[in-house]
C-alpha cells in the first residue's frame, strides 16, 4: 500500500495509466547524410500536418472554430517555404534534422518574442508548440493522449498541469494520483472541480506503479492499493457504492434556497479556474462565483493571454451566470503557482516573495490589461474584483489608483465599461490584524483559508511532512477567521470565504455563528455545503 494525501473525495478503482515526463534529448542522434536528414524532416512535417488536421476536425466539433483556427495557423506556418528552406539549409550545413528544427524554431521564437505586440508574441508560443511536436515525432516519443484513455483508467503522473487536466474525460478517469501537491495545490483544485477522486504526494508513484496494474485510490484517506486482494477490492467497491448513494441523495439540494434551519439566509458560491467550470457550478446550482482564479488563464501557455482573450473569458462567465455575482480575483502568481514566461526570479522564500498583488503592482502593464478586460466584461453581468495577498493599506490604495486610471483610459477612448465593487482576500495574518482598517476601504472581504492557515501556522501548504499542522481548525486560525468576520460585520460589508475550509463540516457551524455571508466552495462541494448550512440551528 502507498500513502499520499487524499485531495479529492471518492474512491477510484481501475487500471493504471502512466503519464511519463517527456525528455526531448537528441544528443545521441548521429548525422548520416543531408538527403537522409531532409527526408526525416519532411516525413516529420507531413506527419505533423496530418495529425494537426485530424485534431482540427475534432476540435471544431468539441470546442469550436476558434480553437481550431490556432492549429490551422500552425499548419500554415510550416507550409511557409521560408521556414522549411531555413531548416534545409541548416541540414546542408551539417545539422541533424532535430538540431535544424530546434535552431530555426528558436530563431523565430526570439524574433517574435522581441516585438512589443501581443499578437506577434502569441506567434512565438505557436512556434514553441510546433518545435516540441516536430521533435517528438523525429525522436519517436509517444505521449499518452489523455483525452482518449479507456474507461476505468487511473491516471498516474508526477503532476498534472491545467492543460493536461483540461484533456481529461471524466467519464473515463476513475482517479488521479500524483507525486507532488497538497490539498490546495492546483491539481487538487482541478480534480475536485471535476469530481474525480485524487491522491497526491505519493512518493515515487510513477516508479512504484506499473502500467496496467489494478489500482484502488482512496481520495479520503490518501491510501493507494496496487493489485489489491479480492477482499480489499470488494470492501472498496462497497464503500464506493455507499459514497455514490450518499452523493446521489444530495441532489435534493439542487435549486434549494440556502437558509439555516432557524431561518438565516446564506449563499453557497463556487470557485472556478476556467470558464468551462461554470457548467459544473450551474448543474449544482451555485448561487454565484466567489472566486475566479484567473491565473489558470495564464498557465500552460507560452505567452500571457491578451486583453481580448481575458475579456472573452470574463464576459463569458458573467453572461452565463446571468446576473449572479462573479468575483474575479486578479492574477495570483508566485508561491506555488509558476508561470515560466513571466520570468519571475527564483527566490529563497517564494511564499514570502514577489507574488500576487506585489507582482502586479510592480508590473502595471500586465495588471492594467487584466483590469481593463474585467471592467469591459462587467457590462455583461454582475462582476466584482478581488485583490489577492493583501498585507497593508498601501497595496489597496495603489491597486485602486490603477483601477481608476484604467477607467479613465477606457472612458477617454470611448470603450464600453462598468465600474466594479472592489474587495480583498483576507489570507495573511497582517490583513486579519488590520481588517478593521481594510473594511473602511473596500466593499467586501473573502477569507482565503488556504493561505491564511499556512501563514498563521508557518506551514508550507504543499509540504506533506508538516501537513498535520496545516489545519484551519487550529485555534489561532479560528481566531483569525472570527476577527475578520466581526470586523467586516462592524463595518457593514459583505464577508465570504473562498478557502477550502468553507466546505469543512467541522467549521461551518462556527462560520454561521460568527455571521459569514457567503461560502465559496469547489463546484462538487456545493450541495454538501448547502445541506450542512440548511441543517444548522443555533
Ligand atoms: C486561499 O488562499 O484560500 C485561496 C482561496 O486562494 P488560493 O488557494 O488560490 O491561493
Ligand atoms: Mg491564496
Amino acid at each position: 500500500m502507498l500513502k499520499g494525501i487524499g485531495a479529492s473525495q471518492g474512491y477510484g478503482i481501475g487500471k493504471a495509466v502512466l503519464i511519463k515526463d517527456i525528455n526531448i534529448d537528441y544528443s545521441k542522434v548521429k548525422y548520416t547524410d543531408a538527403q537522409t536528414e531532409k527526408n526525416r524532416l519532411q516525413n516529420a512535417v507531413d506527419c505533423f500536418i496530418d495529425e494537426t488536421k485530424e485534431l482540427c476536425e475534432s476540435l471544431k466539433k468539441s470546442a469550436g472554430d476558434k480553437e481550431a483556427e490556432i492549429l490551422e495557423g500552425h499548419i500554415m506556418m510550416l507550409n511557409d517555404p521560408f521556414m522549411m528552406s531555413q531548416m534545409q539549409d541548416n541540414i546542408d550545413g551539417g545539422f541533424i534534422a532535430e538540431k535544424a528544427v530546434d535552431t530555426v524554431c528558436n530563431m523565430f521564437i526570439d524574433m517574435f518574442s522581441s516585438v512589443d505586440d501581443e499578437l506577434t508574441n502569441q506567434r512565438a508560443s505557436d512556434v514553441r508548440d510546433i518545435k516540441e511536436s516536430l521533435l517528438k515525432i523525429l525522436l519517436g516519443i509517444e505521449t499518452v493522449d489523455i483525452s482518449k484513455v479507456p474507461s476505468g483508467s487511473v491516471l498516474i503522473a508526477k503532476d498534472f498541469t491545467p492543460s493536461m487536466t483540461s484533456q481529461i474525460n471524466r467519464e473515463n478517469v476513475s482517479a488521479i494520483i500524483t507525486e507532488v501537491g497538497g490539498v490546495t495545490s492546483h491539481s487538487a483544485i482541478l480534480a475536485r472541480a471535476m469530481g474525480i477522486p485524487a491522491v497526491l504526494s505519493v512518493l515515487d508513484a510513477t516508479k512504484k506503479i506499473t502500467e496496467g496494474e489494478e489500482i484502488v485510490a482512496d481520495g479520503f484517506t490518501g491510501k493507494v492499493f496496487i493489485n489489491p486482494s479480492a477482499q480489499e477490492l470488494e470492501k472498496y467497491r462497497e464503500k464506493q457504492g455507499e459514497y455514490l448513494k450518499q452523493k446521489d441523495s444530495l441532489k435534493s439540494y439542487i435549486g434549494k434556497e440556502t437558509v439555516t434551519a432557524d431561518g438565516v439566509k446564506k449563499a453557497v458560491y463556487a470557485n472556478i479556474g476556467r470558464p468551462e467550470d461554470v457548467q459544473n457550478v450551474l448543474q449544482n446550482s451555485g448561487e454565484g462565483i466567489g472566486l475566479f482564479r484567473t491565473e489558470f488563464l495564464f498557465m500552460d501557455r507560452n505567452a500571457e493571454p491578451t486583453e481580448e482573450e481575458q475579456f472573452e473569458a470574463y464576459s463569458t462567465v458573467a453572461r452565463v451566470m446571468d446576473g449572479h455575482e462573479v468575483i474575479i480575483r486578479t492574477l495570483d502568481i508566485g508561491g506555488d503557482k509558476e508561470i515560466p514566461y513571466l520570468k519571475i526570479e527564483k527566490e529563497e522564500n517564494p511564499f514570502l516573495g514577489h507574488r500576487a498583488i506585489r507582482y502586479c503592482l510592480d508590473n502595471p502593464e500586465l495588471f492594467k490589461k487584466q483590469i481593463r478586460a474585467i471592467l469591459r466584461a462587467a457590462v455583461y453581468g454582475y462582476i466584482k474584483v478581488m485583490l489577492p495577498l493583501i498585507t497593508c493599506l498601501e497595496e489597496v490604495y495603489a491597486a485602486k489608483a490603477i483601477i481608476k486610471e484604467c477607467e479613465m483610459e477606457l472612458a477617454e477612448s470611448g470603450t464600453e465599461y462598468k465600474s466594479v465593487p472592489i474587495g480583498v482576500m483576507i489570507e495573511t495574518p497582517s490583513a486579519v490584524l488590520i481588517s478593521d482598517l481594510l473594511a473602511q476601504e473596500v466593499e467586501f472581504f473573502s477569507i482565503g483559508t488556504n493561505d491564511l492557515t499556512g501563514y498563521t501556522m508557518a506551514v508550507d501548504r504543499g509540504n506533506s511532512k508538516v501537513s498535520k499542522l496545516y489545519d484551519a481548525m487550529q485555534p489561532s486560525v479560528l481566531r483569525a477567521i472570527e476577527m475578520t468576520i466581526k470586523n467586516a460585520k462592524k463595518a457593514g460589508i459583505q464577508v465570504g470565504m473562498c478557502g477550502e475550509a468553507a466546505a469543512d463540516s467541522r467549521l461551518i457551524p462556527k462560520l454561521i455563528e460568527w455571521g459569514l455571508d457567503e461560502f465559496s466552495v469547489t463546484p462538487s462541494s456545493i450541495l454538501q455545503t448547502r445541506k450542512a448550512i440548511c441543517e444548522y440551528k443555533a
